[in-house]
């Protein structure tokens, strides 16, 4: 049996035209243009390709896009004055802070200085409270993207057990809260998970989240399984050259595919999510703050 390839950039395109039709209806109907701040402190290249894209995506969809860059030597105190005259900005909904920070700065204080209103990462403890209890408000970017997924792939999720990989506040446990809230039975794995290759061969749906190069291997899926791999890694490929790279995911792809009865590509899978669920968020936030009902 061959997986069918879940194509997420195909998918993140139609979500990003959805978005763009949305921020049309709010300009024209409310008056409002969605906006969105992108603060990045230092010139680490990975961040600035991110932060790049964020912009360029942000602007396409129709957003207000406002790009801050500070050097890698700010003063703490300095980014979070920025971050209070941006929570008081009215033209901005949405405020990311490109992590990681330098190490001179606390991280959770940068977090905690995000108004939640704007938290468009869902990474302040108001938030996750909110995820966690179902009310309103912006979702974790990749689970939300991985969900997405899953459901275009699956239709109702509703009984199904699910197995994630790893627990991070980042892409774990805000997934573990998104499919229970869908009616997965959920079990969440991590380095101190006994047996894990029968954990996972018991999922219907898998969710790798790990950071190790297909560590996770094709005849641990179980057949028919949905495999979402989060994980992005680079590995040596002398095979395209001397010094060359390739980038792989957490699974295991070509034995995967043969087990699985859909899988996402690393890359080219969860990836192209993560912004057009940004994008999502920031409509989500600027509707809230302006006392609309978000779209769902
Ligand atoms: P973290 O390093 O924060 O978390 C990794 C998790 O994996 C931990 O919970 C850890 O367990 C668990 N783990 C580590 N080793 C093992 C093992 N041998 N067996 C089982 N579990 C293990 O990573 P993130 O969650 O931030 O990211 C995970 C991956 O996803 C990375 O490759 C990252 O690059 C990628 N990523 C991709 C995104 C995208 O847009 N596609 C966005 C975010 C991340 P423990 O808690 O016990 O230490």
């Amino acid at each position: 049996m061959s997986a069918t390839v879940i194509d997420g950039k195909r998918f993140a395109e139609g979500l990003r035209g959805r978005i763009a039709d949305h921020v049309s209806r709010l300009k024209s109907d409310h008056g409002i243009t969605p906006g969105l701040a992108v603060v990045i402190v230092g010139h680490d290249p990975a961040s600035q390709v991110y932060v790049t894209n964020k912009a360029k995506q942000t602007a396409e969809v129709g957003m207000a896009s406002f790009k801050h860059e500070l050097s890698a030597e700010v003063p703490e105190g300095d980014l979070l004055e920025l971050i209070a005259r941006l929570n008081g900005d009215d033209t901005v909904h949405g405020i990311l802070v490109q992590m990681p920070v330098p190490d001179h700065i606390d991280a959770n204080k940068v977090i905690n200085a995000i108004a939640p209103s704007k938290d468009v990462d869902c990474f302040t403890p108001a938030n996750v409270g909110k995820l966690v209890i179902g009310l309103p408000g912006p979702v974790s970017c990749t689970p939300l993207g991985c969900l997405m997924l899953l459901r275009d792939q699956l239709g109702s999720l509703s009984g199904l057990n699910a197995v994630i990989v790893g627990r991070s506040n980042l892409v774990g446990k805000p997934m573990a809260q998104l499919l229970l809230r869908d009616n997965c039975t959920v079990t969440m794995a991590h380095s101190r998970t006994r047996d894990l290759s029968e954990v996972v061969h018991a999922a219907d749906i898998v969710i790798a989240a790990v950071g190790r190069p297909q560590m996770i291997k094709g005849d641990w899926i179980r057949p028919g399984a949905t495999v979402i791999d989060v994980g992005i890694n680079r590995i040596p490929a002398p095979e395209r050259g001397e010094g060359k790279t390739r980038l792989v995911g957490d699974v295991e792809f070509a034995s995967a595919s043969q087990a699985a009865g859909a899988i996402t590509p690393v890359p080219g899978g969860v990836g192209p999510m993560t912004i057009a669920c940004l994008l999502a968020n920031t409509i989500t936030t600027a509707s809230l703050i302006n006392g609309l009902v978000p779209p769902r």
